[in-house]
């Protein structure tokens, strides 16, 4: 089988370079490893249940709705009103102003700290217009700049000069979260309650402009799954092929060729790898190479297989035999919760690391201890797509999904040392004791069923390193473009007929860059030929 252009990975990424390439007419087929398209967005059915297994919402970023509307997709959405709590109090973040409210929620848990938080609070609001600036016209990628000059004159031209400037400043604060807090914020306690929820070493800028962003949010009708069923949808209504359960495990640039688990051969003129390029940099085989080639390959290859995947979730799916309308007055369909204002302090670093370092040496007892206090200080992701989108969950029952970072380095050992299973029961209990004893009191006695993934199944269900969900880890060197003004750069390799797309691309990353630079490899495709 030979094809002008083959696209591995049938998550967000792929879906879209597939939906455009298939447009332009060309003779596309996708690979999937699994028997269902999405890869990281995916939502799934469970004894009626519809749970998001991935992202819980979508920040448009001037990305996704602009595709959506260029590639003549209709996607009704409903809003996704984010709240935050602490112990008994849950705000709702409903407009700018809901700032103040947030405000008096850490001072009411951290009223010697006013003054830290007085300085906060503007700077929060600096950030966020800085988001607000980034995402405030439509990217153009997705736009016809031949033809609509409109968009260029009255959009695009009078954002420009913002644009630039915001991200002047914004690459000063380029800094880890924690690290730029520290700067100001003594409490050991309050810098968790607002940082312990984003990931590890995150910019500053990116998670203290999420304020901006969780006013943003928007739901599918249908959950985020939906995303990937209307672009898997589009691509196949313009003739692009995909083929399920279908891993690639072998590719030679030499002689453009990838092969399969089953040795099932495939021929590309252009290839996209939309998937994780650490399977990519040590799938590829050298034979019939340049010199030149060969010698940028290594450099690539070293600098990608070195590098870490980025922080890794545990995934809680509940089913409760409770109406919606309880959960409703306690929150909206989407809660960042912590049940204790302690915060984790070490718990989740230094500690985690001295037990890491006890390799095979490590106790039951000793991690058990650790998980406890984990589970109490952490912050949860709460999600409940039934408040969002009432055909989630059958008549007079709720499913909730609780989400959280946990290291996949811990699952690792203990998968190693024999108790995996017992230890993600542990995590399933546990987290519904914590969760019952504070913000769901019913919990406990009207969750009927539930289930889990670990970064273990994270890793195994997309294929993604280190369990990783949005790519590379901030805490070491990237190997990727983070500079949006060189994001055409992202989806290059070493071989000019081989692309790459995705959320290993990009740092920071997540939906709307994986969508991006899935378009942009098609563009470049287009382009090539
Ligand atoms: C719990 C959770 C919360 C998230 N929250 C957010 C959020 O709030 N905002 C945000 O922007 N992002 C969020 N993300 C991240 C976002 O979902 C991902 O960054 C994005 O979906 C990545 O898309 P992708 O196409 O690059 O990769 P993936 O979704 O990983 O898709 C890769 C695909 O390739 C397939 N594949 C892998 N290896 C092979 C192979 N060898 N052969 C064939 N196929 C293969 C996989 O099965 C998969 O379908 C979240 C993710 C999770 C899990």
């Amino acid at each position: 089988m030979n094809y002008d252009t083959i696209i591995v990975g049938g998550g967000i990424a792929g879906l879209t370079a597939g939906a455009y390439l298939a447009r332009a007419g060309k003779e596309v087929l996708l690979l999937e490893k699994n028997s269902i398209c999405g890869g990281l967005v995916n939502t799934i059915e469970h004894n009626g249940f519809s749970f998001d297994a991935g992202l819980k919402a979508l920040e448009d970023a001037g990305i996704i709705k602009t595709m959506l509307h260029d590639l003549g997709i209709e996607l009704p959405f409903y809003p996704n009103p984010v709240s935050i709590g602490i112990e008994d109090t849950i705000i709702a973040l409903t407009e700018r102003e809901s700032i103040e409210t947030y405000k008096n929620l850490l001072i009411k848990y951290y009223p010697e700290s006013v003054n830290e938080i007085n300085r906060l609070i503007p700077i929060v609001e600096k950030f966020s217009k800085y988001v607000d600036t980034l995402y405030a016209v439509e990217n153009p990628e997705f736009k016809d700049l031949k033809n609509d000059r409109d968009f260029i004159f009255t959009k695009l031209l009078p954002w420009l000069p913002k644009f630039l400037y915001t991200l002047n400043s914004i690459n000063k604060l380029m800094m880890p979260v924690e690290s730029y807090l520290q700067k100001f914020i003594t409490n050991r306690s309050l810098l968790d309650m607002i940082a312990q929820h984003f990931f590890r070493d995150m910019p500053a800028f990116f998670a203290l402009g999420y304020f901006s962003l969780y006013l943003n949010y928007f739901y599918p009708a249908g959950g985020t799954g939906m995303l990937a069923k209307v672009l898997e949808d589009t691509m196949r209504s313009h003739g692009g092929e995909i083929q399920y359960n279908t891993k690639i495990t072998r590719v030679y640039p030499g002689i453009k060729k990838i092969y399969d688990e089953t040795n099932a051969e495939y021929g590309y003129n252009t290839l996209i790898w939309a998937s994780d390029l650490k399977t990519f940099y040590a799938h590829l085989l050298d034979n019939n190479l340049d010199k030149q080639t060969l010698r940028a390959l290594r450099k690539k290859q070293q600098e990608i297989l070195l590098s870490r995947g980025g922080d890794s979730v545990f995934e809680l799916f509940l089913e409760v035999d409770e109406p919606p309308e309880t959960f409703k007055a306690i929150t909206t369909g989407h809660l960042l919760y912590a049940p204790s204002r302690k915060g984790l302090g070490d718990v989740h670093k230094g500690e985690l690391e001295t037990i890491l370092a006890q390799g095979n040496s490590i106790t039951k007892e000793i991690v058990m201890d650790w998980l406890e206090r984990f589970l109490a200080l952490n912050t949860y992701e709460i999600s409940i797509p039934v408040l969002k989108d009432p055909k989630m969950a059958p008549s007079g029952k709720t499913g909730i999904v609780v989400n959280f970072f946990i290291a996949y380095d811990i699952f690792n050992v203990v998968q190693q040392a024999g108790w995996y299973d017992e230890f993600r029961e542990r995590i399933e209990r546990g987290v519904i004791e914590v969760l019952s004893k504070s913000i769901f009191p019913m919990l406990k006695e009207k969750c009927k069923h539930y289930f889990s993934y670990t970064p273990l199944s994270i890793k195994n269900w997309a294929g993604t390193s280190e369990g990783a969900i949005t790519g590379w880890s901030f805490s070491n060197a990237k190997p990727a473009v983070s500079n949006m003004l060189q994001v055409n750069k992202s989806v290059q390799t070493p071989f000019c007929d081989i692309f790459q797309a995705g959320q290993w691309t990009y740092s920071p990353s997540g939906v709307p860059m994986a969508i991006l630079t899935g378009k942009i490899a098609s563009r470049m495709i287009l382009n090539h030929n």
